[in-house]
């Protein structure tokens, strides 16, 4: 007899939220979703859960999942049902025809983090043997593409160094511009326990984040920066490690070029970048940063954990070169318990990064100017592939404003509301002949899409999430998508419709070919991950059960390279008008845009963005907690309500982004990375004001 609401059988899946990856068993009665219980043998949360993971499903079935493909002629018509053949025809069509008469660089696509490693395998074969041009970006460009890069040219890979494990070997643990507690909850409470068990903690934010203070921890250090001075704080450590000898010679000489390093010595040992120097540029008082730089340096394994307020910056990527300077220095690389530690935002931004979604990279962050790399996939697709690297986001959205960019492939990206300056995304958008959108709700971006097509949800397709610590976790069907296809097939019957031949009849012949394309995935398999579980890349045949930890006896560019970290201040300056510094970050229980969480109707949700302000900015414009309160910058302004709070400094405000009422986006500016153009987010100058409400 089975009760309501009782499970009749299980499937082991992975959380479709953050870059923990916790493992779940869905329970179901039928096609019925029971409830989500996190899995004891999940090699990443072993048993544990946030309220996301484990409570905010009910977004899979909500009454605003489009669930029949849409088109219309002009964003100003309304929208169309039509079958599934005719929106691919239509759009196979006009991508043709934009082609033909704009030429063949003048399309491109997103892949998603959101959507599994072969789907995205698989956006990017569709434009670069199918679109026959390397426009193809993802969602990274606009988080950890600083790491991709900062960690390339520092170790050879772009990837954290180790496993969510390795926590419990940590003696100091080191957290820079990211919020564990609310980003990365399970892999926080992990952390937390080491803390509790007596381990170090340095906590560099300009914010006082909960780690600062919370149950039973306390950091040793918080550095309380001024939003935009990270590589200045990096380089004060440095200072301090090279200055006080507190350095690992052994290592440096033995792992690292020696040469370099001493370059990097003779220039972090400069006055200019002093603790007392850099105290007056950002706010860290002088004995604070030497205090913490000795207890990093000499305190047993240290670990740097690091997020998007590291990323994010005009300097992001200089910051991650930074930070890798300061492990090598240390010689806290290659064992348990150190490290560098990207905590990835979405689900798979680690496997759409190593799927080959960046324009200037295959699979396997192999450059597209690599005459052998492209030799395999040229042989395998049959199709020549242009050795040069095509537009990121950014640039496709500047080149659809100048006429020269017409048609897009959006696969599970909401750029409009998550990417910088709203109001030049729309312009892109706006200008295009033929925007496709592929989602599970019409989406802001979907204001501007001629075609629509319907999403599925991690619950009702096969395929693999690659998380935070390089780890590859199976996603399984537990439900039959509800749109009638999974991403994988849609993106495979658009090709179809381009003309291309592809007859994969299960994610796993994806992976196979992922496999045999790229050597950090060569034995990677579905039967070799029902067999182990998961693992960590690389994983091939000199390394079969993967690899936890990376650069155990040597990094993988050979010798490890120490890199200048000249500090150069954003462009984004306060002033007369725009007296304030605001940055961003998220809450535990909204993800990113909100698109699932706002819509899981199994939990009540109470949240809105906020902007918290302190007592004496508060004070100096009349403001009392909960006033409503105007947000202007340069770019634009919105409207929200206040929290009067000293977790922010004077001078600083902060606010999430998970509203589209609130917009936060329409705040900030274009400013971007120097190498990867990943947008400054995190430090925008603005004016708040008292307000009536919006
Ligand atoms: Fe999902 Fe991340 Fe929460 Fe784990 S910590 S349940 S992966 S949102």
């Amino acid at each position: 007899v089975i009760r309501i609401g009782q499970p009749e059988h299980s499937v082991v899946t992975t959380c479709a939220y953050c870059g923990v990856g916790c493992s779940f068993k869905a329970e179901m009665r039928g096609e019925e979703l029971v409830r989500m219980v996190p899995w004891k043998d999940g090699q990443a949360n072993r048993g544990h859960s946030c309220v996301k993971g484990r409570f905010a499903y009910g977004y899979s079935t909500h009454r605003d999942r489009i669930l029949n493909p849409m088109i219309r002629e002009k964003i100003s018509d309304p929208w169309r049902e039509v079958s599934w053949e005719e929106a691919l025809a239509h759009t196979a069509s006009e991508f043709r025809r934009i082609q033909y008469q704009y030429g063949r660089e003048s399309i491109g696509g997103i892949t998603s983090s959101r959507c599994t490693n072969e789907e995205t395998y698989l956006v990017q074969k569709l434009i670069r043997a199918g679109f026959r041009n390397n426009n193809v970006d993802t969602c990274a460009r606009v988080c950890h593409s600083p790491t991709g890069y900062g960690l390339g040219q520092t170790y050879g890979t772009s990837a954290g160094t180790q496993n969510f494990d390795s926590v419990e070997d940590v003696d100091v643990a080191v957290i820079i511009g990211a919020n564990p507690t609310d980003g990365h909850p399970v892999f926080a409470s992990r952390l937390k326990k080491r803390l509790r068990q007596g381990a170090k903690l340095i906590v560099i934010d300009p914010r006082r984040i909960d780690m600062v203070k919370s149950a039973h921890i306390a950091a040793d250090y918080h550095l309380q920066l001024r939003p935009g001075t990270n590589v200045a704080v990096v380089t004060a450590l440095g200072h301090v490690i090279v200055s006080e000898g507190l350095y690992d010679e052994a290592f440096v000489r033995s792992r690292c070029d020696w040469d370099e390093f001493q370059d990097w010595a003779e220039f972090v040992s400069d006055e200019r970048h002093s603790p007392e120097a850099t105290e007056a540029l950002t706010g860290v008082p002088a004995e604070t940063l030497r205090g913490a730089a000795r207890l990093y340096a000499r305190g047993g394994n240290g670990a740097i954990y690091y997020g998007l307020g590291v990323t994010e910056h005009s300097q992001g990527s200089t910051t991650v070169i930074g930070i890798a300077n300061l492990a090598m220095a240390t010689g806290n690389i290659g064992r348990p318990g150190v490290g560098v530690n990207p905590l990835r935002g979405q689900n798979n931004v680690q496997g759409s990064c190593d799927m080959g979604s960046f324009p200037h990279e295959l699979p396997g962050y192999r450059h597209v100017s690599d005459d052998a790399t492209r030799d395999i996939f040229e042989k395998l697709w049959g199709v020549e592939i242009s050795d040069e690297p095509g537009l990121r986001i950014p640039n496709m959205l500047d080149a659809a404003v100048d006429g020269s960019f017409k048609g897009i492939y959006i696969q599970g990206e909401d750029i409009l509301q998550s990417d910088p300056d709203t109001k030049h995304v729309s312009a892109g958008l706006a200008a295009m002949e033929c925007v496709v959108v592929q989602d599970l709700f019409l989406n802001e971006t979907a204001n501007y899409a001629h075609v629509f097509l319907p999403g599925s949800t991690f619950l009702e397709k096969d395929g693999t999430f690659t998380n935070a610590e390089r780890r590859i976790n199976r996603v399984r069907r537990v439900m039959s998508p509800k749109n009638g296809y999974a991403d994988w097939e849609v993106t495979q019957n658009l090709a179809k419709a381009m003309g291309l031949d592809w007859n994969y009849s299960h994610p796993s012949q994806i992976m196979d070919e992922i496999a045999a394309t790229t050597p950090t995935f060569s034995k990677v398999s579905y039967a070799y991950l029902e067999e182990i579980g998961s693992v960590q890349w690389p994983c091939n045949e000199k390394v079969p059960l993967g690899s936890p930890i990376m650069h155990v006896d040597g990094f993988v560019r050979g010798k490890g390279k120490f890199i200048r970290t000249e500090y150069v201040a954003t462009d984004e300056k306060t002033g007369p008008r725009f007296p304030l510094l605001l940055t961003t970050g998220r809450i535990l229980s909204q993800y990113n845009v909100g698109a699932q969480t706002r819509r899981t109707e199994n939990v009540v949700w109470h949240e809105e963005d906020r902007l918290e302000i302190h007592p004496h900015d508060a004070e100096n414009r009349g403001l009392r907690d909960g006033d409503w309160v105007r947000l202007a910058s340069r770019a634009g302004e919105t409207t929200l309500r206040a929290t009067i709070t000293d977790r922010v400094s004077p001078g600083v405000v902060y606010t999430t982004f998970h509203h589209p009422d609130t917009q936060a986006n329409v705040i900030t500016t274009d400013f971007s990375d120097w190498a990867t153009n990943c947008p400054e987010y995190k430090v925008t100058a603005v004016q708040v004001s008292p307000s009536n409400g919006p």
